[in-house]
């Protein structure tokens, strides 16, 4: 099968290697579509992500079609539409499987893959993992629908954070970022405030909105220490942050009396959720927010392209021409 592979930092290729096999309790899927990652896959091409291993199959963001379900597997059939997900791991050829589902053929966890119907298209549907992701971020920070939220950073992350405000999840949105066209769709996806974090200061601008006090949430969606530090100067006293960014690099020059002086709450998050119950739980209520087109995929997926431009994809989501790009086999 065709897999995008990564030999090399900072080399994608698409190369011809062995289809998966699966453990008794696993499902085999028929990739319809995977989705790059901007943060995961992202710096596992740039030799950034210490917990990944060269070389590997790229791909966690996808959906398909069961093929194969393991002895041990109830509840699954041949022919099912799944959320893919997929599992880690060393293969027998040598290749690891940074989750290994950016190929014609991928393995998914029962216990995590919501079945999809047939009405939901692959575009839409792989954005049920990001989704999920954001939906675990809004419940384990009890994000209230009277909190006026700050989101840095308006990747396909923060930007699902955004469009998700239509679900009255919280009171006013302000949107920070350092690309006036991520901005402009932002604003079109329903953020009230937008803040051109290249212009201007955007903790001082975050102060001037909130009549001086701080927000009530700040999402820290870039994953960059600038963005993690003024997390801090821009929460309100007793507000919390929802760290979200995935920070491959140590935030230097972090200032912890903030935490003395706002008492914050602070919260990670991982994936969508640390346990495959809650990350279950989460898919499905991002599928079904999908399917009741209440988060839609326009203007968040920027390009759909066959697997075998890959590389093409990710020079795409390097010079950020693109915010969300789905690849098909
Ligand atoms: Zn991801």
């Amino acid at each position: 099968m065709k897999a995008v592979v990564v030999r090399e930092v900072g080399k994608v290729g698409v190369e011809e290697v062995a289809e998966p096999e699966i453990s008794a309790g696993q499902l085999l899927v028929k990739i319809e579509a995977c989705s790059i990652c901007s943060s995961t896959d992202v710096h596992i091409v740039e030799g950034e992500d210490p917990y990944a291993k060269l070389p590997c199959i790229l791909g966690h963001e996808s959906v398909g079609e069961v093929v194969k379900v393991g002895a041990e597997v109830d509840g699954f059939a041949v022919g099912d539409r799944v959320v893919g997900g997929a599992s880690g791991g060393l293969r027998p050829d040598g290749l690891y499987s940074c989750y290994g589902s950016m190929a014609e053929y991928g393995i998914a966890s029962p216990l995590r893959a919501p079945k999809l119907p047939a009405s939901l298209v692959a575009e839409d549907a792989v954005l049920a993992f990001q989704a999920a992701e954001c939906i675990h971020g809004v419940r384990i920070a009890q994000i209230e629908s009277t909190d006026k939220v700050v989101i840095l950073g308006q990747g396909s992350i923060g930007l699902i954070f955004t469009q998700l405000a239509g679900e009255r999840w919280a009171d006013q949105i302000i949107a920070v970022d350092l690309l006036e066209s991520r901005l402009d769709v932002s604003r079109r996806l329903g953020a009230d405030f937008t803040i051109d974090a290249s212009l201007v200061d955007p903790v001082e601008e975050v102060l001037s909105l909130t009549g001086g006090l701080g927000a009530d949430v700040v999402i820290e969606a870039a994953g960059v220490p600038e963005s993690f530090r003024q997390s801090f100067k821009m929460v309100r006293p007793g507000g919390k942050i929802l760290v979200f960014g995935y920070h491959v690099k140590p935030v230097d020059r972090f200032e912890a009396i903030e935490f003395y002086y706002r008492e914050p709450r602070v919260f990670g998050v991982r994936g969508f959720g640390l346990t495959p119950a809650i990350g279950l739980e989460n898919l499905t209520i991002a599928v079904r927010l999908l399917l009741e087109k209440r988060l839609l995929s326009e203007g968040l997926v920027t390009h759909v392209l066959p697997l075998s431009k890959a590389e093409q994809g990710f020079m795409h989501v390097g010079d950020k021409s693109a915010i969300k790009v789905v690849l098909k086999p």
